[in-house]
């Protein structure tokens, strides 16, 4: 019986490294291999032209370059291109290339399907199926970076930042992220700076301590709420990690972190949580854990409406006043720029299709049917 080829996306360098021994090959050949196939796109191992061809063929036979088939690729006004990826068991997954005149930020998926079930995402209305593979994780970042570089004939990198900030939660799958995070800062793989790889979290508290022990990266916490009653009924992990524990993790990592602030991401949701009264309680939740050595900033995110959420975008002289209470209390804020709205490519937009095998669909149908605000809110905006 002949063995399943061995996909070379799914290694960092020691993995590679690892496999080059194994086929009694010696570890620098890795570097090479990392090389031809990150920085030059090859994935051919008949065009890399100074590896031995006694190991060229050995590895024909036991290894593969796996790209992820491209479903359909959309290009937005602004420059944004959205890509569909198809992972196979009728799921697919979306990766996003968001253009900048100082950077290119990729944001890439993790997970087919996400397990936390959010409130006002819809990638967590679709419910989980799968984790992905570090190979399927690098995937969307090889093929963009080498399509870019073809599309904008650019000979330089184009992708300078990456953001997990595609569908899933990344530190849900830990094991699988860490290798394609190793890669993404490798000087033989994609050389980013770690301040240039942000994962983003809605707050897995064990893991956040891990990364910051393993490869402390830009780091960003989905917050969403000021106060664990609220944030229970929007982000639901919060009721196993509540806001005090995750905001010691915060504090925690930046003693690890390559910038000395945390991002925290808030999306703001019309009625919910976008109130002077909301934006008071997190000034005091944040200088409570200054205290302890936190330092953030906060993105004010505008919420990206999709029908069965039940939910509205906060008015923008809302977004600001909110911002500006923020800002007048000495935390940097910021609104940011809603990027590839015309081709549904914006945050929480990306729901790429997802053969759900948990009951999140069914249970997030049930929640819609519970008010989500408090019984002091006014009666119009209960959500039905
Ligand atoms: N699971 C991770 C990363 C993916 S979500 C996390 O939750 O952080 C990436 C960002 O998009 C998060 O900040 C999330 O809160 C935000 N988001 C999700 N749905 C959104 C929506 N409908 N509109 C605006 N932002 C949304
Ligand atoms: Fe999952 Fe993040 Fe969406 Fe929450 S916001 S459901 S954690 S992808």
């Amino acid at each position: 019986m002949t063995a399943v080829p061995v996909n070379l996306l799914d290694f960092d360098l020691d993995g590679l490294a690892a496999f080059c021994e194994g086929l009694g090959e010696k570890r620098f050949r890795a570097t090479q291999l990392l090389r031809w196939i990150h920085q030059r796109g090859v994935a051919d191992f008949g065009q890399m032209s100074d590896l031995a061809r006694s190991l060229r063929e050995k590895l024909a036979g036991r290894a593969v370059t796996a790209a992820l088939p491209v479903v359909s690729q959309h290009e937005s006004r602004d420059g944004t291109i959205k890509w569909l990826f198809d992972v196979g068991g009728g799921n697919a997954v979306e990766s996003v290339f968001i253009p900048e005149d100082d950077r290119g930020t990729l944001c890439v998926s993790s997970q087919a399907g996400c397990a936390v079930g959010c409130r006002f995402c819809s990638t967590g209305h679709q419910g989980f199926s799968r984790n992905l593979s570090t190979g399927e994780i690098v995937a969307q970042l090889w093929f963009a970076e080498h399509f870019l570089r073809r599309h904008l004939q650019s000979q330089e990198r184009v992708i300078s930042n990456v953001v997990m900030m595609g569908m899933g939660e990344p530190l849900q799958n830990y094991d699988r992220l860490l290798p394609a995070l190793r890669l993404m800062l490798d000087d033989h793989g994609y050389g980013l700076s770690r301040r240039r790889v942000t994962v983003s979290t809605c707050g897995v508290v064990p893991m956040i301590d891990r990364l910051a022990r393993d490869c402390p990266v830009a780091l960003a916490v989905s917050l969403h709420a000021p106060t664990d009653e609220l944030r229970d009924r929007l982000v639901p992990l919060n009721r196993k990690y509540p806001l005090d524990e995750l905001l010691q993790a915060c504090a925690r990592y930046l003693a690890s972190a390559p910038r000395d602030f945390i991002t925290f991401e808030y999306c703001m949701l019309d009625g919910v949580n976008d109130a002077p009264e909301h934006a008071r309680a997190l000034i005091e939740l944040v200088r409570r854990h200054a205290a302890e050595g936190l330092r953030c900033k906060f993105n004010l995110i505008a919420f990206n409406q999709f029908p069965q959420s039940g939910l509205a975008r906060s008015p923008m002289p809302r977004v600001l006043a909110f911002c500006k209470l923020l800002g007048d209390a000495g935390i940097v804020t910021t609104v940011r720029k809603t990027r590839g709205d015309d081709i549904d490519a914006a945050c929480g937009q990306l729901a790429g299709g997802v053969q759900d095998r948990t009951r999140v669909q069914e249970r997030m149908a049930r929640q819609r049917t519970v008010a989500l605000y408090p019984a002091r809110a006014p009666a119009r905006k209960a959500v039905s």
